[in-house]
C-alpha cells in the first residue's frame, strides 16, 4: 500500500537496528483517516471470505481493528487481553505468547463468551515479526472451534519468520507493507 509506505519513510524511526517506531501515526498517536484506508484495503484483500468477527490484541491492535471493522459490516471486534483480569475468571481461552519487543512471555486471554463455534475470524494486528502474537490468537480461535480466515497485518518485517509461522498453520496472511530490511537506519521495502 503506497500511502502507508510513504508514511513509514516520512515518519518511521528505526531503533536498535530491528524495531520500527511509528508512534506518530500507528502506535501512540493514531491517524484515523489512514486507518480507514487500511480498512478499505483489508476488505479488498479478504473480500472472498465471510467475516463474522475481528480479533486483535491489546493495545495497538484495538484502534486499527475498530476502524477496519467498519469496512466489514461493523462486525464486533474482540481484543485479547495481555494483562491479568481477575474478572474474566476461568471462562477463558488462553495461549502463551512470547513478546518480541519486550522479550518476555505472557498469556493472552479471551472470554469464551465472545468467540463462538463457527465464527469466521479475521485477525488484525499492527506488526508481524516472529509471528508469536498471531500464532497465539490463531490458537485461541481454534480452541473455540471457530475458523481463522486470515491474518491482516499493517507492517510485516519480512526478514523475520512470522509469515512462515502463520502459513504453516494454514492461515492466509495479508500485509499492507512488507519491509525487506533496515540498513543504516533506513527502511527498504520488498
Ligand atoms: P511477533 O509476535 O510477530 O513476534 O511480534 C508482533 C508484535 O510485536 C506486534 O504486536 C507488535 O506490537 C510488536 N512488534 C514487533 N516488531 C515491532 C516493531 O518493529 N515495531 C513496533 N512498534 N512493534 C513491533
Amino acid at each position: 500500500m503506497e500511502l502507508l509506505k510513504k508514511r513509514i519513510l516520512e515518519d518511521g524511526v528505526v531503533l536498535n537496528g530491528n524495531i520500527l517506531k511509528v508512534d506518530s501515526f500507528l502506535n501512540h498517536q493514531m491517524d484515523v483517516a489512514l486507518f480507514n484506508e487500511f480498512g478499505k484495503e483489508f476488505k479488498r484483500r479478504f473480500s472472498d471470505t465471510k467475516v463474522t468477527k475481528i480479533l486483535t490484541i491489546e493495545a495497538s491492535g484495538i484502534g486499527i481493528a475498530t476502524i477496519v471493522a467498519q469496512h466489514f459490516d461493523n462486525v464486533p471486534v474482540v481484543f485479547a487481553k495481555k494483562m491479568d483480569d481477575s474478572k474474566l475468571g476461568n471462562n477463558v481461552y488462553q495461549s502463551y505468547v512470547h513478546s518480541f519487543t519486550k522479550n518476555k512471555d505472557y498469556f493472552v486471554r479471551v472470554s469464551k463468551d465472545f468467540i463462538n463455534e463457527g465464527d469466521q475470524i479475521l485477525i488484525i494486528d499492527d506488526f508481524l515479526a516472529n509471528g508469536c502474537a498471531a500464532k497465539g490468537l490463531i490458537d485461541i480461535v481454534r480452541q473455540a472451534n471457530a475458523n481463522p480466515i486470515g491474518v491482516g497485518i499493517v507492517i510485516e518485517k519480512g526478514f523475520q519468520p512470522g509469515r512462515e509461522v502463520i502459513e504453516s498453520l494454514d492461515v492466509k496472511v495479508e500485509s499492507l507493507a512488507i519491509i525487506d530490511r533496515f540498513d543504516n537506519n533506513q527502511v527498504y521495502f520488498k
